[in-house]
């Protein structure tokens, strides 16, 4: 009796087989929301990934998406167990963290990272592979006729540009995610307790031979898109004053060349007034100076809140990501990032 019983459940401990041998390729994918395209994306994928005839696992991250995404993500965990894993955060976290979570949960000698809209292709996966077994650590992406709406190409060309000078980065187009590492980057960027960061700046800084390539991008397939403006605004702060205190610099420049003209300014004034008199015209010119030098000290005022309030978010220490469950991984696996969770 006890051995019919005890059966069932024994099977249902049993911890799902997985490939022996570590995978060659991970491919990162964060989700969220994204139940109109995820069918698309699992058709054109898996067929390319098989093409790459490597062992490979797809490390899907939900973040928190609240449409039918884990519904889909967990059917097709079932019908591609040994190639697929699952990574389920409790709440939305934004697409890095999502990402910094897969790498944590990630196994490959190589990770790809790709966005899950299919605007990058995943026939492209094969070429930055090749790169990667060439021996770059790091394959940057640049995007061949981006299909982004045109305040898209042009504010994010002007970020480029400004992105470049504050750096020192180098990237032709940071906005790519479409990317490749191999894993002694992975695992600095794993070890790296940074709160707020933008992986590809963090990789490009670790990476001791990197490479970027042209690939295609498409328009979205289905759904819209999930940055607001307000999100890229915030996301673009956190690359500026994540990786340079140039700005800070700056503004300290600015203000030293303006306490300097202003010194000068208060001197003829001075002498103005003692030889030739108080003058009351020129009230509004006066104004207009006022207030432009409150401008530059609000924006000052601003720029230092922001890099507060990063160091603030770093030292509270709070996990950049929480993790509820991860379909597909064996309970001693050692991994890569547990202070996250
Ligand atoms: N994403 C995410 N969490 C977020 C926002 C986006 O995981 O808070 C994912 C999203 O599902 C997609 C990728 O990040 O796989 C890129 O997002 P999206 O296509 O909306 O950005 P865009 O291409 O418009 O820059
Ligand atoms: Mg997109």
């Amino acid at each position: 009796m006890s051995t019919v019983s005890a059966m069932p459940y024994s099977n249902f401990c049993r911890v799902e087989a997985y490939p022996v041998t570590a995978p060659v390729l991970s491919v990162v994918i964060p989700v969220f929301n994204e139940e109109a395209v995820l069918p698309s994306l699992f058709d054109r994928l898996y067929p390319a990934l098989d093409a790459l005839d490597r062992p490979y696992e797809v490390v899907f991250v939900n973040d928190g998406s609240r449409d039918n995404s884990v519904a889909l993500l967990r059917a097709q965990y079932q019908r591609r167990p040994h190639e697929t894993r699952v990574v389920l955060l409790q709440v939305n976290f934004g697409q890095h963290a999502a990402i910094l979570a897969g790498f944590a949960r990630s196994r490959g000698a190589y990770v790809v990272t790709l966005d899950a809209d299919l605007q990058n292709p995943p026939e492209e996966v094969g070429r930055l592979l090749e790169q990667l077994e060439a021996g770059y650590d790091y394959v940057g992406t640049w995007r061949a006729k981006r299909q982004d709406n045109w305040f898209r190409k042009y504010a994010s060309r002007v970020v480029n540009v400004v992105r470049a000078k504050l750096t020192g980065i180098r990237m032709a187009d940071h906005g790519c995610m479409l990317r490749g590492y191999a894993r002694p980057v992975i695992d600095a960027i794993n070890a790296t307790r940074e709160n707020v960061t933008f992986i590809p700046a963090l990789a490009s800084i670790y990476s001791a031979r990197s490479i970027e390539i042209e690939v295609q991008h498409d328009e979205r397939i289905a759904g819209t898109s999930k940055y607001s403006l307000l999100r890229l605004i915030r996301l673009t702060f956190d690359l500026m004053t994540g990786f340079s205190t140039v700005p800070l610099q700056v503004f300290s420049l600015v203000g030293s060349v303006v306490s300097a003209l202003s010194a000068i300014l208060v001197v003829y004034m001075l002498g103005r007034r003692l030889f030739l008199g108080p003058e009351v015209d020129g009230v509004f010119t006066l104004f207009a100076i006022v207030f432009f030098f409150l401008g530059i000290a609000l924006f000052g005022i601003g720029l230092l809140g922001e890099y507060i309030g990063r160091i603030y978010l770093q030292v509270r220490q709070r996990p950049r990501y929480l993790i509820g469950a991860v379909l597909g991984e064996s309970a001693d696996e050692p991994r890569g990032s547990r202070r996250d969770e």
